[in-house]
């Protein structure tokens, strides 16, 4: 039953709020950009790669037309390929382990650890054991910050460095997130990010980047960008893609940089409150000293059954709820013949079972989160 007939349906992400904010700053950023006409690799694209290493530390910046082709452009700039083994955890979204197969490597699946929901480095000694015993040869590791919290980045590197493995790390929703004080973009051999419209830092369109303090990294995925190019586009030194973030999403996202660090300030103030409110009636994300989240998602936790009753409840109140990720990669369909490290996935399966996602947004305002903690509380049983 409604019990709240006349309130309006809550947006999951409130991507206008943001536009009307921005208003004129991004009409005229995208004019200048129709008045030059260098829609590819122009001014913009040079001035917000230069913007986004300063912001986060990165020597190197290379923009890229996604975060799946940011990955592979990692990867292939590293050299991985038939033969290799790239390990992931099975929790993340499907192009943390897509884009190893996509370069021809074999993604070999971790597990990942239940508070933090991001990748247990005690399991990749079992994940490199795994891969041996398939006769692949591991060479890389992506572990993901997934839904805007870093990874244990000091456990990883520690792991990697035992196995000589290099790191990619896909931090597709966590742009902007900090690991011992430091921002993402420097931890590993790598970073990817994504631009698309729903991650914390999004364009109008799709976008992405790789981060790198290694010059050889930079250099080879500025050519793997433009077709493999050497000296110039007609000479080709490798196989590479067609594959920049358009001028104008440069230009979009110059501004969107500008107004992120008060983005990610209030997206922490929403994530305090939701856990204010909840704590008592369902597991709450928490950020382990030292680390900020961006919270890309906000994740509930609850015991395997409970939540399609509440995403319903919530529904009828005009609140959208999304499940992130109903599926671990091993189990689907066009990845479960990949291998799986030897400690299991157990926490990922769990994980799938138990896990729901709330609205999350920097504009997300009081009335309305407390509109869906209500919700949420009327919905649970204590
Ligand atoms: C979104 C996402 C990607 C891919 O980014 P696109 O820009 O959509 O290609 C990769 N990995 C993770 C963890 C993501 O969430």
């Amino acid at each position: 039953m409604n019990l709240r007939p006349n309130l309006p349906p809550i947006p999951f992400i409130d991507l206008a709020a943001q536009r009307r904010r921005l208003g004129s700053a991004i009409d005229s950023a995208v004019s200048r950009v129709l008045n030059h006409c260098q829609f590819i690799l122009g001014p913009e694209v040079r001035a917000f790669e230069a913007e986004m290493a300063a912001f986060c530390g990165a020597k190197h910046v290379v923009t890229c037309a996604s975060g799946t082709d940011a990955l592979v452009l990692g990867l292939r700039a590293m050299g991985i390929g038939p033969g290799d083994a790239v390990i992931c955890p099975s929790f993340t979204f499907c192009a943390t382990a897509e884009v190893a197969a996509l370069v021809g490597a074999t993604p070999v699946f971790v597990d990942v650890n239940a508070a933090t929901f991001n990748i247990d480095a005690n399991g990749i000694a079992g994940a490199i054991a795994a891969a041996k015993a398939a006769g692949l040869t591991p060479k890389a590791l992506i572990p993901v910050d997934l839904f805007g919290l870093p990874a244990d980045h000091a456990a990883v590197a520690a792991a990697a460095k035992a196995a000589n493995l290099l790191i990619l790390d896909d931090a597709a929703q966590a742009f902007g997130a900090s690991y011992n004080n430091r921002r993402l973009g420097t931890f590993g051999h790598a970073t990817a990010t994504s631009f698309f419209p729903a991650k914390p830092l999004g364009c109008y369109g799709d976008g992405g980047a790789v981060m790198t303090d290694d010059d050889a990294l930079a250099d080879a995925m500025r050519s793997l960008r433009v077709h493999g190019q050497g000296s110039d586009k007609y000479d080709n030194v490798r196989i590479g893609l067609a594959s920049r973030l358009d001028t104008m999403q440069a230009a979009v996202l110059s501004e969107k940089l500008k107004i992120f660090p008060e983005e990610i300030a209030a997206r922490d103030r929403v994530a305090r409150r939701y856990g204010e409110g909840m704590a008592d009636v369902a597991s709450v994300p928490t950020v382990p000293a030292g680390y900020t989240s961006v919270w890309a998602q906000y994740t509930l936790r609850l015991p395997a059954g409970r939540r399609d009753a509440l995403a319903a409840s919530l529904k009828a109140e005009g609140i959208p709820t999304a499940i992130y990720y109903p599926i671990p990669l091993h189990r689907q369909q066009a990845y479960k013949n990949y291998p799986v490290g030897q400690g299991g996935v157990a926490v990922s399966e769990q994980l799938a079972a138990e896990v729901i996602s709330l609205p999350m947004h920097a504009y997300l305002d009081e009335p309305t989160q407390d509109r869906i903690i209500d919700a949420v509380r009327r919905a649970l049983p204590r």
